[in-house]
């Protein structure tokens, strides 16, 4: 299932290949201080906080933070250099808890290919694909509203596939479309991919975004030129959904990969709409928009990275950073300027945590960057 805010996708951003890009932080604050672009952007929130004080959640730490946690060698390129002639890299570890267990992804949206693979090269934990209807949660065409959040919901997929299979490992991805918090007028892809152990009590997750995500919706009679919408929309390689424009969601057509098709849900979708208009626009379900499809795997490399690491007390997969610290003295006048001080990395079972400095403890922010200094 998939969600796009009820406003959104008023814009193509243009049919341009999808870049992903992994980022391999030299420094955390390489990662702070880059910028995003429109073509060029991923980057990951972080897992729960369970930490107080003045701390936040949500920023492009999170990415370069989770991946120095749970994998050291994310950060090390000589590292990863170096397992590229170790025969046993890309090999799981078979003493991880997972190890040689089942997982079940409850999808109807063929998401398996994406999600499996780097999940079972990073733990050996088998993924195998459950047929659940995880449309009743909601659908982004909004004919069935979502009830929760995108992380309550895909939670409650992964539990879909648990109580229809008893197997106690869950797996489900869900996605958010809309606006892009910075740059509005770019359409953003957020991604969410999780695990939810029902012995251990715990659900583990990462989540990607991006603006790569090609996306395109108009307003078309019968006998509007179609040429313009097929190529923002980059048809038929994206399939596109057909409705009325104004008054009830009924008819829909979805999936729709041929001209012949698009021109008969238009006719049809047009007649049942008070403006005598059709709303054309990109289906959004990971099978049917393949520029989604690449976000979703990087989603699934980054919490394969994250499940790698356990926690070094309890041993529960999934260790990695819950929360920043933020908060450092400016040199003029000592109010905290809001930039991160420290990770903290934490488990998701137990109460373990360890904060890793980003900064000297005696460290002093720029009087420039400071709201009282300059305001
Ligand atoms: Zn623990
Ligand atoms: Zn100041």
């Amino acid at each position: 299932m998939l969600i796009s805010w009820p406003t959104g996708m008023s814009s193509a951003p243009g049919s341009g290949a999808v870049t992903i890009t992994r980022s391999t932080p030299t420094s955390r604050y390489a990662i702070l201080s880059s910028s995003r672009t429109a073509s060029e952007s991923c980057y990951s929130w972080s897992q729960a906080s369970q930490a107080g004080g003045d701390q936040r959640e949500g920023d492009p730490l999170a990415f370069a933070a989770n991946a120095s946690a749970s994998n050291p060698d994310a950060a090390n390129p000589d590292a990863a250099n170096a397992s590229a002639s170790n025969p046993d890299a890309g090999r799981p570890n078979s003493s991880h808890p997972y190890s040689g267990r089942t997982a079940v992804l409850a999808t109807k949206h063929e998401k398996l290919s994406l999600i499996g693979p780097p999940i079972q090269r990073a733990i050996g934990l088998t993924v195998e694909a459950v047929a659940v209807d995880t449309d009743v949660l909601g659908t982004f065409t909004a004919d069935i509203p979502r009830k929760g959040t995108p992380l309550e919901t895909a939670v409650a997929k992964a539990r879909l596939g648990i109580a229809a299979t008893g197997i106690p490992l869950g797996m489900a991805s869900e996605g958010s479309i809309g606006p892009d918090p910075l740059v509005p007028f770019l359409v953003a892809d957020q991604e969410i991919v999780v695990l939810v152990d029902e012995e251990a009590g715990v659900s583990v997750w990462e989540t990607c975004s991006s603006t790569g995500i090609v996306t395109a919706t108009a307003d078309l009679g019968p006998a509007d030129d179609l040429e313009p919408l097929l190529s923002s929309a980059d048809f038929p390689n994206h399939r596109l959904i057909v409705r009325p424009s104004t008054g009830p969601l009924r008819p829909i057509h979805k999936g729709i990969d041929t001209v012949e098709d698009l021109n008969a849900a238009i006719v049809e979708c047009s007649g049942a709409a008070a403006n005598g208009l059709a709303r054309v626009e990109t289906d959004l379900r990971a099978h049917a928009c393949p520029s989604r499809q690449p976000i979703i795997g990087q989603c699934a490399l980054q919490l394969a990275s994250r499940l790698t690491a356990c926690c070094p007390t309890c041993g529960t997969p999934g260790w990695g950073r819950v929360d920043v610290v933020v908060g450092i003295p400016c040199s003029w006048c000592g109010a905290k300027v809001p930039r991160p001080r420290a990770v903290i990395y934490g488990c998701l079972k137990c109460d373990h945590r360890e904060t890793a400095p980003l900064v000297p403890p005696d460290a002093e922010a720029d009087p420039g960057e400071c709201p009282f200094c300059n305001p």
